[in-house]
């Protein structure tokens, strides 16, 4: 009885190169576990451990989706997804975006007007 304890799944985890520890954020994907990451530091190809389940379980300070259900599943706990942190990051990138098109216009626009005074 008493209320369910709720598993957070997080949007993102960061890896940590076990060659140079530089910090790589990866996206946790819904449906699958990376099995390796490219160092973008190191420039190496890392891969997962045999005895671990993937990247993210291997080498961040989180789990990857996989693992998150057999837990609450084993613990008995409800899973809740983390999202406003990607909501945030979307409308980041949707302003980022419609700020670039605006910029565009902005240069069409005086390129015409450059060539009306011509
Ligand atoms: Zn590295
Ligand atoms: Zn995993």
């Amino acid at each position: 009885m008493g209320r369910k304890r709720i598993l957070k799944i997080p949007n993102s985890a960061t890896i940590k190169c076990p060659s140079c520890n530089k910090n790589t954020r990866m996206k946790i994907e819904k449906d699958r576990s990376p099995q390796f990451f490219h160092c973008r530091k190191c420039k190496k190809d890392v891969q997962t451990p045999i005895t671990k389940c993937c990247i993210i379980c291997a080498f961040s300070d989180k789990k990857c989706l996989h693992s998150l259900l057999m837990e609450a599943h084993a613990k008995g706990l409800q899973v809740k997804e983390e999202k406003q942190k990607e909501e945030k990051l979307n409308a980041e990138e949707r302003i980022n975006k419609q700020l670039e098109i605006l910029k565009e216009k902005i240069s069409n626009a005086e390129h015409q007007k450059n060539h009306l005074i011509d």
